[in-house]
């Protein structure tokens, strides 16, 4: 607990000064993320071959670029849209789109990409088989 706090209170310093009244841990049975680092490439999109076959969920690629509750809600809002203009009927709901990254996560995207390129133009295939 006094990890958590400390750790809380480095986003939030109203944490550090906080009363623990009550805390519990939780086990969540065969709760694992199936996601690692390289895995985005074999995500999916939400429209398939199949051509009344939509996807929606953790395992679709999309803007919102999470793994979470609220990207299974949007993309399932991307799937039920992508249904109603297939069958020209229906009312689409309106997606807010995600607000572009701040510069500074722009520019380290960037350098990440250039030395991801460059990584792979040296060492092909050296961190993943
Ligand atoms: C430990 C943990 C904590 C998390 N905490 C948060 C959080 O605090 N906030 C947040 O926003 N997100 C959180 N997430 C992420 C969030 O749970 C997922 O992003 C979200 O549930 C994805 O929804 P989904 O519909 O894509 O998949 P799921 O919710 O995984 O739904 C898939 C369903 O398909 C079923 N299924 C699988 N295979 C088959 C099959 N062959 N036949 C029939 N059914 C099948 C599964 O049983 C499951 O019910 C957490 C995830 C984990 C693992």
């Amino acid at each position: 607990m006094a990890k958590v706090q400390r750790d809380l209170s480095i986003c939030l310093p109203q944490f550090r000064t906080a009363k623990i009244l009550d805390h519990s841990v939780i086990r969540v049975s065969r709760g694992v993320t199936h996601f690692a680092p390289g895995s985005y490439q074999y995500l999916l999109p939400a429209a398939t071959s199949i051509p009344n076959l939509y996807l929606s969920g953790d395992w679709v690629v999309t803007r919102h670029g999470s793994w979470s509750q609220e990207k299974a809600y949007v993309t399932g809002l991307e799937a039920a849209n992508l249904v109603i203009n297939r069958f020209n009927q229906g009312k689409p709901a309106d997606i807010i789109p995600v607000e572009s990254d701040e510069p500074h996560i722009q520019a380290l995207r960037s350098l990440n990409q250039t030395l991801r390129t460059v990584g792979n133009y040296l060492l092909p295939d050296f961190w993943l088989p």
